[in-house]
């Protein structure tokens, strides 16, 4: 028995003594051989006494088995209250849950996966539905305004059907559909923040490689301009050779691959040969006997005739 781990409430004593009871109550919940030695006793109140064993099984150091014995007032049976794993002071402890959709992180997600969006992220809010559009038969709708205009008379409103489908010019919906808020739900003010803030830390103007660059992406013929907010601060890199390439990149961004930044001399042309027709050129036929001596004056005059 453990001082240590006895508090200061006197423990009943015929609880104290059932260790016997509680070892084989441990033994037959746990794996033989895992119970060891008894390792303290707990008053729990009166009548109530938990009795601890060492564990044994490898991986649990520092736990131990807690059984929870009690007596009935005035009854002379101990009985078996509960048998639990209970960790010690020093056990070997799995660190705290986390969940998964916390230690998620970007390119955990294989193929096939599924990501569920939180119904509240914040990077999230809801797009244009129409919902809040008067129906195209009502009489206050964009649909019947141009009809009646159209038609200069008293028009009574008529099924859906009878409307186009295709929202028309000028309306919210074709308005909407133009600036791609028709979805279910578009990204947030703080969306378009946190999106911002991360590709400028993969290809910002702070990088090494902007730093080092010859001029910025926004003068580069490379990069490929996208719409939307966004777009007044990023592009997407096209340049196969830059480091960038395929990645949205801050229109502060640059590196050597900038279409601008070395343009290769072109290589010299050469000057097409010029053909001189004013004057004829003596060419010997044959060379002289003496290859070391100049061809007599009537044999250059004689082949010159020859020639011409
Ligand atoms: S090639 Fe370099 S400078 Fe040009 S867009 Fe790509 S990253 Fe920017």
């Amino acid at each position: 028995m453990s001082a240590a781990t006895t508090r200061s409430r006197t423990p009943d004593r015929l609880c104290a003594e059932a260790v016997d009871l509680a070892r084989a109550v441990a033994e037959e919940v746990a794996a033989p051989g895992i119970v060891g030695e008894h390792d303290g006793m707990v008053s729990e109140g009166d009548r109530v006494v938990t009795h601890y064993f060492a564990c044994k099984e490898m991986g649990y150091r520092g736990w131990r088995w807690a059984v929870t014995v009690a007596r009935a007032s005035r009854a002379k049976i101990v009985t078996v209250d509960e048998a639990v794993l209970l960790p010690g002071s020093d056990a070997l402890l799995a660190p705290e849950w986390v969940p998964w959709s916390e230690r998620l992180r970007p390119g955990d997600m294989g193929p096939g996966d599924l990501l569920p969006t939180d119904a509240e992220d914040l990077r999230l809010e809801p797009g244009w539905t129409g919902e809040d559009e008067p129906p195209p038969n009502s009489a206050v709708s964009h649909e019947m305004a141009d009809l009646v205009e159209a038609e200069d008379a008293e028009v009574t409103a008529g099924p859906p059907a009878e409307l186009s489908a295709v929202p028309a010019r000028g309306t919210i919906s074709a308005v909407a559909e133009e600036l791609g808020l028709s979805r279910a739900r578009v990204l947030s003010r703080y969306g378009l923040h946190v999106a911002a803030d991360r590709w400028e830390d993969g290809y910002g103007p702070k990088t090494a490689m902007a730093q080092a660059a010859p001029a910025p992406c926004v003068s580069c013929g490379f990069l490929a301009r996208i719409g939307g907010s966004l777009g007044q601060a990023f592009g997407v890199c096209a340049n196969e050779f830059s480091p960038a390439d395929g990645h949205v990149v801050s229109l502060a961004y640059g590196c050597g691959g900038h279409s601008e930044a070395a343009v290769m001399p072109k290589p010299p042309r050469v000057a097409p040969p010029v053909i001189d027709e004013t004057r004829v050129d003596p060419f010997p036929l044959r060379p002289a006997a003496d290859s070391g001596s100049v061809p007599a004056a009537e044999d250059q005059d004689s082949a010159e005739l020859g020639h011409s």
